[in-house]
């Protein structure tokens, strides 16, 4: 046989996701000049991107231009793409390991964190993720329904995901009109009649998982006020002897400035809360009507931080709709290693853990699946350089079984058997154009395709009058 990672026996790997920690896995992987590889990229989506597409919010438009710098490592001839197709469903881990000397699992985080209260499961209590996927037109969650008709709604957690849902819900509907966000959202939003939104930290100004920019967003909106109590503003002793972060630092300074600005005079209200946790979810007739909150108190977690601890404090607010926003986590893989108590897929520096706790032979994960959700797009480049360089250290130690099967023909020839209709890179660039051209009809970028057999259907009809 060839010897491995030549231009005549290039190092086959196969990443299944096509979020940013697959691409920068592969763009890691194609930079490599000593040796040769071909990457096989899948996702169970007919579109790449996974959340700069069905994550990112409609008006950070910016932050999506990082799909250039994916665009790029697509255009490499040693890549391909193979959209539509589901490991687990379609393909199972033996097929790629027939067809590939390494797997990259960058699969993300897809479910959510659930708030463990009674009452969670009143209807109008929903996960931020089902929230942010339905703006988007994530096909998951279109079908999805939210009553906007209530005049108050809490969202609980106070990370940037919380920042997007309280933000999509609060800004003037025509703020999002050019934007990609699917147009029943649009709709819907414009009839919302959401006036009040408690945004529910469980600690302080000085722990808050908000950036910066993120909170100070909210702060600026046109159409909504941030309002914050001025007592629950000030830090507590233990906070401040703690508080050394810069970015913390800032995001104290700014909540003591805006809770000296009072109520304001804006339709909406922003009700920042802090130190503040949902203990029930309240309903009648099996709709939520308020959520009841305790007040906490920050005491020391033993190990240098700050936790927060009931105080026997109640305070019942009248909510029509609750999204809760406290983490992602990911969900199991029909044979993939899975952490269940993690929510991820359990690895040493990337390397996939078996079940003995050893690693499994040519099994790497990236990005959230690896790590926990945790950190914004760029923090996965270094994430998924860290897992390629212990990729090429296994290849440089001959720790690699090479695949038997040379995936170029045999994995189309595999998909095409088992009737997959799989979605190629030149696809999807025509996808994205049939996208903006149906968004430029009604001045926006683009309308994505929110059902996957649309967007099939509209590839098969672009085929058909290609000459
Ligand atoms: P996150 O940053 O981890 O925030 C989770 C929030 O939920 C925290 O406020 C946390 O409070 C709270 N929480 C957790 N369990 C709770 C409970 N049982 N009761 C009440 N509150 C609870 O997660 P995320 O907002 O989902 O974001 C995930 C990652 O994506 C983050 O790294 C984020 O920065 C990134 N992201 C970035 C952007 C952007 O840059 N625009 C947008 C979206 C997401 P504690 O701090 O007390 O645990």
């Amino acid at each position: 046989m060839d010897k491995i990672a030549t231009p005549q026996r290039p190092l086959r790997i196969a990443i299944i996701g096509s979020g940013p920690s697959g691409f920068y896995a592969a763009e890691a992987l194609l930079k490599e000049k000593n040796i040769s590889v071909a990457v096989d990229m899948f996702d169970r989506l007919p579109t790449p991107y996974g959340l700069v597409r069905g994550g990112v919010a409609p008006d950070h438009q910016k932050i999506k231009n990082v799909i250039m710098v994916y665009e790029k490592v697509a255009a490499s001839p040693s890549f391909r793409f193979f959209g539509n197709v589901k490991l687990g469903r379609d393909i199972q881990v033996e097929d790629l390991r027939q067809h590939y000397d390494q797997i990259v699992y960058a699969v993300g985080n897809e479910s959510d964190r659930r708030l463990g209260i009674p009452g969670e499961d009143l209807s109008g209590n929903h996960s931020a993720t089902a929230f942010v996927g339905w703006y988007n037109g994530h096909p998951d969650y279109r079908e999805e329904s939210f009553d906007l008709s209530v005049e108050s709604v809490a969202v609980v957690g106070i990370g940037n995901v919380a920042m997007d849902v309280t933000r999509i819900l609060a800004e003037h509907p025509d703020k999002l009109a050019s934007t990609d966000i699917a147009d029943y959202a649009l709709q819907a939003l414009r009839q919302s009649r959401v006036k009040t939104i408690y945004l529910l930290g469980r600690r302080g100004p000085a722990q808050a998982a908000y950036s910066p920019a993120e909170i100070q967003e909210i702060g600026s909106l046109e159409s909504a006020d941030l309002v914050i109590d001025p007592k629950e503003a000030q830090l507590d002793e233990l906070s401040a002897s703690l508080l050394k972060e810069p970015e913390d630092k800032k995001n104290v300074d700014y909540v003591q400035n805006v809770a000296a600005r009072g109520e304001g005079s804006r339709a909406r209200k922003v009700r920042l809360r802090f130190c503040a946790s949902p203990v029930e979810a309240l309903g009648q007739g099996g709709r939520v009507t308020a959520v009841k909150i305790e007040k906490n108190r920050l005491v020391s977690d033993g190990r240098g931080g700050v936790k927060a601890q009931g105080a026997g404090i109640f305070e019942t607010l009248p909510v029509g709709l609750i999204f809760r926003s406290v983490g992602y986590r990911g969900i199991p893989i029909p044979g993939v290693s899975f952490d269940e108590r993690a929510g991820k897929i359990p690895n040493a520096e990337g390397r996939v853990l078996g079940g003995d706790n050893k690693p499994l032979p040519g099994q790497y994960v990236v990005g959230w699946a690896k790590r926990g959700p945790s950190g914004l797009i760029g923090t996965n480049r270094a994430d998924s350089v860290a897992t390629v360089k212990g990729m090429l250290e296994d290849l440089a130690a001959g720790a690699l079984k090479p695949a038997p099967a040379d995936p170029h023909h045999a994995l189309p020839a595999l998909l095409e058997r088992r009737k997959v209709r799989y979605v190629t890179f030149p696809d999807w660039k025509r996808l994205d154009a049939l996208e903006r051209e149906r968004g430029a009809r009604s001045g926006k970028i683009r309308e994505k395709f929110t059902c996957v057999e649309d967007m099939l259907s509209a590839l098969e009809n672009a085929a058909l009058k290609t000459p």
